[in-house]
């Protein structure tokens, strides 16, 4: 779409989309980490040019350029590292092993990452299945959970695997084309029943707070309604949506040839929330549980559009005041630093910290330690490097891992402000 003169809605079709945000030059690469502070400082920059549907609130990045972005093993944006994702997604295996009949079926993953997910829910629920991702490092093949991996991306061509499931899990707001996307696989499906799991991040979080999570490899973003629109006018149903974790992810259940209901059992986020076409039902609770189910509406349409309408001076600010911040602490003999070198982490650390003011930045996934991140160059290291560093104030960039940082902190007898931006 970038490259054309179409700014048609991939989700709903209706309407082309409006520019609402420029927020210049950012880090490509946000998952690379380099070995070296020059080739950090290197790495590519694009531009984000945000913009979005007033007819169903669905956003994207008008300056997308799909070759700008090269998707290998040198990119590292798993997030199994962290012990509260991890306990997420068991949980979530759990449930779609609850849900789904999954036994001796078979997976279809796309954007499988490491393989963590895939693996665990092959072995929970007795399935056999297939990961693509060209970022997957590990060993190719069958392995003894029952699922084949393969490093490269699905090719979604004849020649794809038999599938009774599809999962993809933080994939489909990195896809150029995410409508062709859904009416392949649906394709695909060739008229047999198949049940499919899209998890995103949510753009009703993403867009209402500062937007760190606003990164290049992100060119979609779906709240509810958005994603309901894409899903149905791909050719699927809709039968649960809502957010996990916290609100900051929402969760898609699709369906394809099967009857509504059967052969479903329970729902993923308590009671069964399948909508029906009209509904104007208000947003389930944000942020209390990770599970949690909605029908998203036009009252969800327009509290999507308020934060789209604030974002740009939202983002612009929030950019101001960290910079004020981090600064601040500095001036006060804080030793301000960054917990978290994610994606997130490297959009906070480019837009707000580029005069390294922050005294160090770590976080936990070793792979990470003693390299750079892009554009800014900033060297991570470990948590333990704070030991004897005299902070007294770290920043972290996701509210979800608060209690984790924290108690990582008291472990280690550092006594530190926590502030989320
Ligand atoms: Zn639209």
């Amino acid at each position: 779409m970038s490259a054309g003169p179409s700014r048609r809605c991939p989700a709903c079709g209706t309407s082309d989309l409006v520019e609402f945000a420029d927020l210049g030059d950012v880090p490509v690469c946000c998952g690379v980490h380099y070995a070296t502070r020059e080739e950090a400082l290197a790495s590519p920059l694009g531009r984000i040019v945000l913009g979005h549907c007033p007819e169903c609130g669905y956003a994207r990045n008008l300056a997308f350029d799909p070759a700008a972005l090269v998707y290998d093993t040198t990119m590292d944006t798993n997030l199994h590292h962290s012990p509260a994702f991890q306990a997420f997604s068991a949980e979530l295996v759990k449930r779609l092993a609850d849900r789904y009949p999954l036994r001796g079926a078979t997976v279809l993953d796309v954007g499988c990452g490491q393989g963590e997910f895939l693996r665990e829910l092959c072995r929970v629920a007795g399935a056999r299945g297939h990961g693509y991702d060209a970022m997957y490092a590990g060993p190719t093949g069958p392995d003894r959970s029952g699922a084949v991996f393969h490093a490269r991306p699905a090719p979604l061509d004849a020649d794809t695997p038999r599938f009774d499931v599809v999962t993809s899990r933080h994939w489909f707001e990195h896809l150029d084309d995410p409508y062709g996307f859904l009416v392949r696989l649906r394709e695909l499906a060739s008229g047999r029943p198949v049940y499919g799991y899209l998890e995103v991040p949510d753009a009703d979080y993403d867009l209402a707070t500062a937007g760190w999570e606003v990164i290049y490899p992100h060119v979609s973003y779906f709240a509810g309604l958005p994603l309901r629109r894409i899903v149905e006018r791909a050719g699927w149903r809709l039968t649960a949506t809502g957010r996990l974790f916290g609100g900051m992810f929402r969760y898609a259940e699709i369906a394809v040839n099967a009857a509504p209901g059967a052969p479903l059992t329970g729902a993923l986020a308590g009671p069964a929330t399948a909508p029906a076409a009209g509904d104007a039902v208000g947003p389930g609770p944000v942020g209390a549980g990770w599970f949690t189910a909605d029908r998203p509406g036009p009252a969800d349409r327009d509290r999507l559009l308020a934060a789209i309408a604030g974002f740009a001076g939202r983002h612009a600010a929030e950019r101001r005041r960290w910079r004020e911040t981090i600064d601040r602490l500095r001036a006060d003999g804080r030793r301000p630093v960054l917990w978290g070198a994610g994606s997130r982490g490297v959009q906070f650390l480019h837009l707000a910290d580029p005069e390294h003011r922050l005294a160090a930045v770590v976080d936990v996934n070793p792979r990470k330690w003693d390299r750079y991140l892009p554009a800014t160059g900033h060297r991570v290291t470990a948590p333990d490097s704070l030991t004897g560093l005299g902070t007294s104030a770290v920043v972290i960039t996701n509210p979800a891992y608060r209690s984790e940082i924290a108690a990582a902190l008291r472990r280690r007898g550092i006594d530190a402000e926590l502030l989320v931006a």
